[in-house]
């Protein structure tokens, strides 16, 4: 079969994609069919998946093809998201850094940390000590707790205690393996009470897993030749100079740090929330580790090193995603993202999404140092104007054209340019 090259993806029709993903057999056959069908989530098992269900919520979803080069793999990057420009720009920043020879990936460590505090413990020291010296027969508790992930070669690692105001806070290390794990450590501390109660004559409070995953650290960086920015070497030389510094702006300015997360954040949410993936608990991660040092912080940095004349990213997360467990198997759409993603495991999947994110940070930071943000969101902004008022496929260009040279660029004004190209 003859693979079909990705240039022109953009500019098809949604039935042309999906030919173009079938024409280069992308999907399983029943994965192909249910996008053809657009037959994804079944009310069905919606029903199954939540409390209430009524229907089900459909958001687009998008693919960034061909251009997120992670550790020499080429991806072709599901992403669902409504915000207009995302994908574009994902795609943008992902091609300049693909031809710098793409991102390169470090996975520190992949394991949950769990979490039980004890309050009213009479002696803290003293129960920290015996809790440490009976740290191995928690362990074996733990592990008898959820033999099945044991089984899978993962499980309880490692058991330590901190004080904390009034609490004793005792916290488990585990491998959760392909799983995010939240469930399975859960019961694994939940079973650590007892013992914990007994051994520091206190109570617990509460047994959960922590979302500030520090033991599932993931750093993507990459090194972009300034010649990408700009044909003119002294544009480029200056615009490299602005993202250095929008990026020290983002490490001592936390108004200035929300914004740049966020942009981040674009990026990261839309392929983990394709992925079937808890992007609640990815976030609030990402964002307590951004206030690790006291204050919140940039999440991502860019140095610019004028003399290889390169400019250099690099972006650490915990990323505790999964490839199975929680929805991943049970909504049909997570199951083409990850078909479409060649089934990475979790630790790559994690690598794959840092450096998204780390993609989307450079295309937001190159627009807001250089155009600025709205001349690329207007022109999106103006579409969505156009869609509201109600404009076919074919009286978009028309609607379009006037709605960007019109003074007040708003939903009135889009239905006025509309009227007026309806009345003969
Ligand atoms: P699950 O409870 O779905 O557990 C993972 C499942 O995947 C297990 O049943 C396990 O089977 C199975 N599995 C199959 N293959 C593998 C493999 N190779 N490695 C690991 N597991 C495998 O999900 P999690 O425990 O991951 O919990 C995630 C869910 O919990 C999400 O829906 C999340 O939203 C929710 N949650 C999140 C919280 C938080 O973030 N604070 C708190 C509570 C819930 P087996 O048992 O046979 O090993």
């Amino acid at each position: 079969m003859t693979k079909l090259s990705w240039t022109g993806f953009s500019k098809k029709t949604p039935q042309e994609r999906k030919e173009h993903l079938k024409k280069n057999a992308l999907l399983s056959q029943e994965n192909q069919d249910l996008l053809d069908k657009d037959q994804q989530l079944t009310l069905e098992t919606a029903n199954q998946m939540a409390e209430n269900v009524i229907g089900r919520f459909t958001l687009p979803f998008a693919v960034c093809p061909d251009v997120l080069l992670v550790d020499g793999v080429t991806y072709q990057v599901p992403m669902v998201t409504e915000e207009p420009s995302v994908v574009a720009a994902a795609s943008y920043a992902s091609k300049l850094i693909k031809r710098s020879g793409g991102f390169t990936t470090t996975i520190h460590n992949r394991q949950m940390i769990g979490q039980v505090a004890l309050f009213d413990v009479p002696d803290k020291d003293d129960a920290s000590r015996k809790i440490q010296a009976a740290s191995q027969n928690l362990i074996e508790i733990a592990k008898e707790a959820h033999p099945s992930i044991v089984k899978r070669g993962g499980g309880p690692r490692k058991l330590w205690t901190e004080t904390k105001g009034d609490f004793l806070i005792v916290y488990l290390a585990v491998d959760t393996q392909e799983a995010m794990g939240a469930n399975m450590v859960n019961t694994m501390m939940e079973a650590l009470v007892p013992e914990l109660e007994n051994l520091s004559k206190g109570q617990s409070l509460m047994a959960i897993l922590s979302n500030l995953a520090t033991e599932s650290l993931v750093t993507a960086t990459c090194r972009l030749s300034t010649r990408f920015l700009s044909r003119n070497k002294e544009e480029a030389h200056d615009l490299a100079k602005k993202m250095e510094m929008a990026s020290q702006l983002a490490q001592v300015d936390p108004y200035r740090a929300a914004t740049h997360n966020k942009g981040i954040f674009n990026g990261i949410d839309a392929l983990v929330i394709a992925t079937g993936n808890d992007w609640r608990a990815v976030e609030a991660g990402s964002h307590a580790y951004a206030s690790k040092d006291g204050s919140y912080r940039g999440l991502s940095t860019w140095t610019y090193d004028q003399e290889a004349k390169e400019l250099v990213g690099e972006l650490t997360l915990p990323m505790p995603i999964a490839t199975r467990g929680g929805s991943i198997g049970l909504n049909p759409s997570a199951s083409i993202a990850h078909d479409l993603l060649n089934h990475p495991d979790a630790k790559t999947l994690a690598s794959i999404i840092v450096s998204l994110g780390l993609a989307q940070n450079l295309a937001a930071l190159k627009a807001l140092t250089s155009t600025g943000i709205q001349a690329g969101h207007m022109k999106l902004q103006a579409k969505s104007l156009a869609l509201l008022a109600g404009a076919s496929p074919e009286e978009m260009p028309q609607v379009l054209a006037e709605l960007l040279k019109a003074k007040h660029m708003n939903q009135e004004t889009a239905q006025a340019i509309l009227e007026k190209l309806r009345t003969p």
